[in-house]
């Protein structure tokens, strides 16, 4: 078990932004935007507030935001979801909790794919679960299908799988999904698949959800979040969808965990799920740009960055740079001395950690990162 992660008192992400904000230094560990955020949705939300009722909406999600986020997936992934199997949950991270909750029963045995986000172990465990972790390979985060079937026992009933995947930013390959997919009926296994990056997929490339694979409409629980959409990760509005039969004992969880979300969030999610694709796909291209301006910074200090296909982070290999710290070592020194806070890969991993792979997040001003970019100059 890494250190980082069995002793870890607060997750990484906080616990860096801690020291960010103790330090003044930029943050560039957790993930959140300095733009574009949607103004759009927030005079929406606001609007809602003011005009719309306040008290607890439906247990299960306002129908009118159900039913734009069934919309929104089938226009952009052809998915035919009913608007009945998407439950709306407080964040992805309230969704994931919940679908594991709902799904794990003391003593099942769930898959994960390492690198882990950080929420899954715990919650895994929590809900009385075993873990079987299958780790990734370490130069393209494909997964082993060796691997991948000695994992699988008797009492295996459930896999967590993020795609794209925070915090590699890689998108599954086909086959990988194929391999999942079949992996899931062979087994009869339900997937969980966080897929919350869905819309900051970069290069024209089309995300592609577990859930459109072969077989997999009725075993797959597809999980989103608005923050990432909007560009307003504080607002932890999300949800779940899933055929009736598993969607129903997901909101049998989700009433003892949250029971509903804020209404006027909801309103706005609706909205801006209806009217606001252009600007969301125009985020998106704003994203892929800070990604290459922060990359080519990055490559002229000569740092090794990894390919960012999606999500806000790109990955710094420091042995492929010369450098010979090892992750945290790394991320002390650059909050030290450069100023900028990172999140070191290791913290992803529970057991067998790679130590030379640092994280950083690009979605921030261009101003911010040549800031961050000048500091590392002097740093490194
Ligand atoms: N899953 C993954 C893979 C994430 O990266 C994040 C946040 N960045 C979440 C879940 C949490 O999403 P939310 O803020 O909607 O709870
Ligand atoms: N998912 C965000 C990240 O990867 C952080 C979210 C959180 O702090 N829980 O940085």
């Amino acid at each position: 078990m890494n250190p980082i992660y069995r002793d870890m008192p607060t997750t990484i992400f906080e616990a860096m932004s801690m020291r960010a904000r103790e330090t003044g230094a930029i943050n560039l560990g957790q993930g959140f935007p300095d733009g574009p955020i949607n103004q759009q949705v927030i005079v929406m939300a606001c609007d809602a507030m003011h005009h719309r009722s306040n008290q607890y909406p439906p247990m299960v999600g306002l129908p009118e935001l159900r039913e734009a986020v069934a919309g929104w997936y089938a226009r952009h992934q052809a998915l035919d979801l009913n608007p009945a199997e998407v439950v709306v949950t407080s964040g992805a991270t309230e969704a994931i909790a919940a679908a594991l909750l709902a799904l794990i029963s003391p003593g099942d045995e769930v898959l994960l794919f390492q690198p882990l986000y950080d929420a899954y172990l715990p919650l895994v465990q929590r809900a009385g679960g075993t873990a079987r972790i299958v780790d990734m390979d370490r130069t393209r985060w494909r997964i082993d299908r060796d691997s991948l079937a000695s994992a699988i026992g008797p009492r295996t009933r459930l896999l967590v799988f993020n795609d794209p995947m925070n915090p590699m930013s890689t998108c599954a390959h086909p086959d990988d999904l194929a391999l999942l997919a079949r992996t899931c009926l062979d087994h009869d296994l339900i997937a969980v698949c966080d897929e919350v990056w869905e819309a900051l997929v970069y290069d024209g490339a089309p995300h592609r959800s577990l859930m459109q694979q072969p077989g997999m409409r009725e075993r797959t629980v597809k999980i989103g979040s608005a923050g990432k959409i909007f560009g307003l990760t504080g607002w932890k509005l999300g949800w779940m969808c899933a055929a009736p039969p598993i969607a129903r004992v997901l909101a049998k969880a989700h009433q003892f965990l949250t029971f509903t979300s804020p209404p006027h969030l909801q309103w706005a999610v609706a909205e801006g799920l209806d009217t606001q694709d252009a600007w969301i796909a125009a985020a998106r291209d704003e994203h892929q740009a800070s990604r290459d301006f922060f990359c080519a910074g990055l490559q002229a200090l000569g740092l090794a960055t990894l390919p960012s296909a999606a999500t806000y982070f790109v990955t710094v290999d420091l042995a492929a740079s010369g450098l010979v710290l090892d992750d945290i070592a790394f991320c002390e020194q650059i909050l030290a001395r450069a100023g900028v806070a990172a999140i070191p890969i290791s913290a992803f991993y529970a057991e067998s950690a790679p130590t030379h792979l640092v994280r950083f997040c690009f979605a921030k001003h261009r101003s911010t990162l040549q800031t961050a970019l000048d500091g590392l100059a002097r740093a490194l």
